[in-house]
């Protein structure tokens, strides 16, 4: 274990971020690493738990007593290698997880979890700085064809295992350039596409083809990769966003987050928008309706651009501030969080239904909005405006678009509409067909798309292989 007693004799601390009024002048990262040795003095306080509950609570099972003692005792690299067993891009997680490990870290009883999410931070930025990542080919090739269909971090996690097991994986992805939300919906700030360009540079050396800016389903047909492949492994997220059909949600200035936030991306990468309608936040009041990672995202992105105000609007009732930890602890807890973004300067309220928007020359100026009880019914009476410009919908996902890809290969979808495989071997209805990632579970987290991504790249290669040595 780290130190013994150091727990008792450290504090948490954890990476500061540059102020607000400096960060919200540019796109870049804005969190400002801890020393090494506040590192290894934050590593120290790890207990080594007899049941470590942080490695059930991160969904990728990272060891992370084992890397904690490892850093404490100074072999980085070795905490790189231990990291890496589990977790295939620990840079991106380290950046933009939202750490369920640390609510289920035994301090967390005392509200002062291990910084367990800046430990794996530092650990794989330093083992980028130092050289040890390195590409890992495989010492043998199989003769098996694989085809992923999506280059999120699902389909990225998949591919890279299944080519280190000696296959030769190619990765179809609609986008000019891999990564999914990775690339084209988590804004820069949070993660600069450096680091995933990185990632594909290495999984190109271990053998891994990308194939971009081929839509499957529309530039080549599911039956080709069907026909072409020993497997083909579907890793095409959740792309079909809520909407919120109410009246005048057909005014100009009301777009999906995933319509606002791509274009910014790619101006930062000095990419072609591709759209003829630019969306801007610049000198325009912008409302957000949705509370999650997307909303705060929007934010984020409209405070950069030069917005004049934010307001994010949450069906939800405020959540708690502090949660009760004796009903939730190990479990991630709801309580209120505070994002970054919002804390750049945003409005909240909560418990809100919008009912209209209005506008004016086809353009929209108003949103009608009620308060709701908690059976998300209007409440009488509680009825008020709010002045918009702008309107981005952050409501969330529903479900992997049917069109095309999936209608061709005529796979079974579940209850929600997402690819209908298990867990187990992550199989789909079609033959030799397998899906992994939010186009499987759903809307998640990209530690889960990792995680779903392994798997079902241990299952392929068992399917292939009749036995497989990757690790679930
Ligand atoms: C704005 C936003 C912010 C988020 N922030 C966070 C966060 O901070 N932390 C976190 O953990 N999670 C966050 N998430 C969730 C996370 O990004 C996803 O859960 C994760 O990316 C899912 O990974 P995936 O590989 O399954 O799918 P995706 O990342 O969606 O990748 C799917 C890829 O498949 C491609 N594709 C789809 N269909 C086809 C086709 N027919 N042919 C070729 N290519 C195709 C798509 O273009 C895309 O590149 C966020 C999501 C959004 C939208
Ligand atoms: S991947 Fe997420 S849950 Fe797992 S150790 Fe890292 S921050 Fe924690």
């Amino acid at each position: 274990m780290g130190k013994v007693t150091g727990f008792i004799e450290i504090d948490r601390h954890d990476r500061r971020y540059a102020p607000a009024s400096d960060r919200i002048r540019h796109y870049k990262e804005f969190v400002l690493p801890m020393s090494e040795a506040s590192t290894k003095d934050q590593a120290a306080r790890c207990m080594n738990c007899g049941i470590p509950f942080c490695h059930n609570g991160c969904p990728v099972n990272n060891q992370i007593p084992d890397w904690n003692d490892l850093v404490y005792r100074g072999d980085w690299e070795e905490a790189a290698s231990n990291l890496h067993s589990t977790n295939n891009f620990p840079e991106f997680t380290g950046r933009i997880c939202p750490a369920p490990c640390e609510a289920a870290c035994t301090l967390n009883l005392s509200d002062s979890p291990v910084t367990i999410k800046t430990i794996e931070n530092a650990i794989i930025d330093r083992a980028w700085e130092e050289g040890w990542v390195r590409p890992q080919k495989a010492t043998r090739q199989t003769g098996k064809t694989i085809a992923i269909v999506g280059s999120g971090p699902a389909g990225l996690a998949c591919a890279q295992q299944l080519a280190r097991a000696g296959h030769d994986v190619h990765v179809y992805e609609k986008n000019p350039k891999p990564g999914g939300l990775l690339r084209y919906g988590i804004p820069d700030f949070k993660l600069e596409k450096r680091h995933i360009d990185r990632r594909v540079a290495q999984m190109s050396s271990e053998g891994v083809t990308f194939h971009c800016g081929v839509n499957v389903g529309v530039d080549i047909t599911a039956q080709e990769l069907q026909e072409n492949y020993d497997a083909v492994v579907l890793a095409g997220g959740s792309e079909k966003p809520r909407d919120l059909p109410i009246p005048g949600r057909d005014l100009n200035g009301i777009h999906f987050a995933m319509d606002f936030l791509p274009q910014q991306n790619r101006r930062v990468s000095k990419e072609p928008v591709r759209s003829n309608t630019p969306i801007l936040a610049s000198g325009k009041h912008v409302v957000v309706i949705g509370g999650g990672d997307t909303g705060s995202d929007c934010i984020g992105t409209s405070i950069r651009q030069g917005a004049l105000s934010v307001t994010q609007l949450e069906i939800m009732p405020r959540p708690p501030e502090k949660e009760n930890k004796l009903l939730t602890w190990p479990d991630w807890p709801l309580k209120l969080r505070t994002s970054s973004s919002q804390e750049e300067g945003a409005e909240r309220d909560f418990a809100v239904l919008t009912k209209e928007f209005t506008g004016d020359g086809g353009q929209v100026k108003q949103l009608h909005i009620s308060r709701v009880d908690g059976k998300m019914q209007p409440v009488p009476d509680s009825g008020f405006s709010l002045r918009a410009d702008l309107v981005l919908l952050a409501m969330g996902f529903v479900s992997p678009i049917e069109d095309g890809l999936l209608a061709d290969l005529g796979v079974q979808l579940d209850a929600r509409g997402n690819v209908a495989a298990d867990t187990k071997v992550y199989r789909s209805s079609t033959d030799k067909v397998f899906a992994c990632g939010d186009m499987r579970r759903g809307q998640s987290l990209v530690v889960w798309a990792i995680r779903e991504g392994r798997q079902a790249a241990s299952s392929v290669d068992a399917h292939l292989m009749g036995s497989t040595t990757l690790p679930r």
